[in-house]
């Protein structure tokens, strides 16, 4: 850490600053500061600066070693064990409360005696080739019990037998492609899909949309493979008989899916396992590379276009079945998993606001893991757990921020983002008015090259004044800020010279608490250079050879990347927990939606003779953009204006800010997703993972040229173009004075 650190220059700019103000005052005259949102007073940013300093990277190594050596899948013993150790170091670190919160929910588990795999049989049912049971184990973990065999969570048991299909990822426009342009029909096959590209969830409503009788996904080396490095244990690569675990339910939100809308609690009704949400119909199983070359290597068909062929030496033609050589083997699965009702635990911890105790500010990340957890979630955990720590010293010198800070350790995110969606359903009337924003702590690494944040709208701001003050972890990069390093290495587009944030998607535990409820959200990781590694999210992802030492050996051997991770995200809360005025910035959420906008519209205008058939327009949501651009401008005209002495004047402006991201909540939902509640952004209905601006316009105009009744899919468009506008609308005044 540099001696004079950036945030102690600037301190001493907002003292000066403050000066003139004062002058300023005495003397008649006011120069007004351009930035208002700026932590207010120097003992604030004192202790930011010595709560960012606090955190250690040898303390995240430790807690990244203690909570990796056991597997602890979600309703495990181990992951309670892991669950109680985390309450008790809390507790000893110093927060005012730590409780566990469990929920009763359901779970999918292999069959212990009866194993899950795929064959090829021959004309008289022999099994001719059989994929493999489990993972080979990395050295050092032989003796280690409970690793669950890779497995698609909530698959329904069966054993489809057919011939197969091969679409490529089993993205909507794969399949598209499949039947359209190929004329390919999968109704009664099953699918073969490599994994990648998009959420595993959408892949197998897809096939299920298209037919199938079963679905097999497969990591291919093209997609979880970066050139030049080895396969674990000696590189991070994914080897041959490693596969991807994952649930691969379609919850749209739902949480628990016996409960939707309500806690999983003991009293709590529930859904018959027949009617539960988002359940997949038909079985579905993963299998790494060696296994598939098997299943690929003798299909017959048409030879599909470059952009389908992986990287194993085949010839990727896509069915349906096998060559003339083999014409009489089929495929059968044999799926076996139980669907079974599982205690869960949230660890929640809290630090008690001293001045606005009635105002939360909560760090959440999962704990469950799918064996070791060493980067998924662990990475993430140990950042949280470090967080606590120097949290808890501040404590201990007599800090106590002015609002409450909650921290959580979910359960059950792997089988759906049930432990933080249960925890948001219980408590959703407290969160609805009290909570001012979320920061998720999943995995804190999937790269070794730079920064990548998903975030609101109005937390840009606050991440580029936070990174400006720290530190870049890179080797060689002594003295140069994270916003620099970061900056450098991924700038945003041609017309916006600033690091790139993203809007956010879903696939992680921020989904209830941004989606649903409208509490602005953001989340922060360490990734890998985009535009060079192909690679999808990193490639042992949900494999038994994510352990510490993969950690340890390749992607920060000085941990200096998971504590710049850590201050990112440490560095949000705290700021947001105790800046006096909260450091949101409603004029990028117009700078945003006036970018959504015109895209959207963009979109549209690609039928151009249908909008003039059907008179579609956008000038309302338009408008409504520019409404809301004026409002944000003239608040933050009046916030530079604000007597912050006034704690009745500041609680009102704040409470302006916070319920900024809950005026975009629309209580119906969206069409068909009643949980998906926000109306600028939802996770996109082809790819969980990605987020969708405006999307129910966007659904609504999605394949409208194919629509088979042409008028109702317009009015559709303009019915969603009308609710977009009003909520745009609706939330521009909230931004004005209150009388
Ligand atoms: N993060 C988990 C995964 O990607 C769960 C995502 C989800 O269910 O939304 O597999
Ligand atoms: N790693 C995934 C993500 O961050 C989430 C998960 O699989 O737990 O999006
Ligand atoms: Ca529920
Ligand atoms: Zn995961
Ligand atoms: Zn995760």
């Amino acid at each position: 850490m540099r001696k004079e650190g950036r945030l102690t220059r600037w301190i001493g700019w907002t003292v000066v600053v403050a000066a003139v103000l004062l002058l300023g005052f005495i003397t008649g005259w006011c120069a007004k500061p351009t930035h208002p949102n700026t932590p207010d007073d120097t003992a604030s940013g004192k202790y930011l600066r010595e709560f960012l300093d606090e955190m250690r990277p040898e303390q995240i190594r430790e807690h990244l070693r203690k909570f990796t050596r056991l597997p602890h899948l979600a309703g495990t013993e181990q992951n309670l064990n892991y669950a109680e150790q985390i309450m008790k170091e809390w507790k000893e670190f110093g927060l005012d409360s730590v409780e566990m919160v469990p929920y009763d929910v359901l779970l999918s588990y292999p069959n212990k005696s009866q194993p899950n795999y795929i064959s090829i049989v021959d004309q008289l049912g022999s099994e001719v080739f059989n994929t493999s049971l489990a993972e080979p184990v990395p050295e050092g973990y032989e003796d280690v019990s409970n690793i669950v065999p890779p497995y698609s969570a909530f698959s329904p048991k069966g054993q489809p037998e057919g011939d197969l299909v091969y679409v490529n990822y089993g993205r909507t426009e794969d399949f598209f492609q499949l039947e359209r342009d190929m004329g390919v029909n999968a109704t009664g096959k099953i699918v073969i899909v490599r994994y990648g590209k998009i959420f595993r969830g959408n892949k197998v409503k897809n096939a299920m949309l298209a037919g199938a009788k079963g679905i097999i996904m497969f990591s291919d080396p093209a997609d979880y493979w970066a050139a030049g490095v080895k396969p674990y244990p000696a590189g991070w690569n994914l080897p041959g008989g490693g596969a991807q675990r994952g649930n691969v339910l379609n919850l749209n939100g739902a949480g628990d899916p016996l409960t939707p809308g309500y806690p999983a609690k003991e009293y709590t009704y529930r859904l018959g396992l027949e009617d539960g949400v988002g359940l997949p119909k038909i079985p579905v199983h993963p299998i790494g590379f060696h296994d598939a070359i098997n299943l690929l290597k003798n299909m017959g068909g048409q030879i599909p276009p470059n952009n389908w062929k992986g990287a194993l030496n085949i010839s990727y033609r896509i069915g349906p079945g096998f060559t003339d050589d083999f014409k009489s083997q089929k495929v059968r699965m044999n799926i076996q998993s139980n669907n079974q009702i599982t205690r869960i635990y949230n660890v929640i911890g809290r630090i008690r606001g001293a001045l606005e105790p009635d105002r939360y500010v909560i760090l959440g990340g999962h704990r469950d893991a799918w064996v070791f957890g060493g980067i998924d979630p662990m990475s993430g955990a140990a950042v949280v757990h470090e967080t606590v720590r120097s949290a808890g010293r501040l404590i201990s010198k007599g800090w106590r921020p002015r609002r409450t800070l909650i921290f959580a350790s979910w359960d059950a995110e792997e089988f759906g983002l049930q432990g933080s969606t249960e925890w948001a359903e219980d408590n959703a009337k407290l969160l609805q008015e009290r909570a001012v924003a979320y920061i998720n702590a999943d995995s804190a690494i999937e790269g070794m090259y730079t920064l990548r944040v998903d975030c609101t709208p109005s937390l840009h701001t606050l991440v580029y004044d936070l990174t400006k003050q720290l530190d870049s972890p890179e080797e060689g990069e002594e003295g140069v800020s994270l916003y620099d390093s970061w900056h450098k290495r991924d700038n945003w587009t041609d017309n916006r010279d600033a690091p790139r944030i993203s809007k956010l998607g879903s696939g992680s535990d921020f989904e209830a608490y941004f989606i649903r409820l409208g509490i602005a959200a953001g989340r922060a990781r360490y990734t890998k250079n985009k535009k060079t590694e192909r690679y999808s999210s990193y490639p042992v992802y949900h494999s038994v050879y994510e352990t510490f030492e993969i950690v340890e050996k390749f992607y920060d051997p000085s941990f200096k990347r998971l504590r710049a991770v850590a201050q990112v995200r440490a560095g949000l809360i705290f700021q947001l927990a105790d800046s006096q005025l909260l450091p949101l910035d409603v004029n990028q959420y117009a700078v945003a939606l006036e970018k959504y906008a015109q895209s959207i519209s963009q979109l549209a205008h690609r039928h151009p003779e249908d909008m003039n058939m059907y008179k579609v327009s956008f000038d309302s949501l338009f408008s409504a953009v520019e409404n809301f651009t004026v409002a944000a401008r003239d608040f933050h005209e009046r916030l530079l204006a604000l007597n912050k002495a006034d704690p009745l004047q500041l609680r009102a402006v704040n409470d302006q800010l916070m319920y900024l991201e809950r005026a975009f909540i629309d209580p119906l939902g969206l069409p068909g997703r009643p949980f998906y509640r926000h109306v600028i952004f939802a996770p996109s209905s082809h790819n969980k993972y990605a987020g969708e601006s405006f999307p129910g316009i966007y659904d609504a105009l999605f394949d409208i040229e194919h629509s088979a009744d042409k008028q109702k899919s317009w009015e559709e468009v303009k019915r969603q173009i009308s609710i977009a506008a009003f909520t745009v609308h609706a939330a521009a005044m909230t931004l004005t004075p209150p009388a």
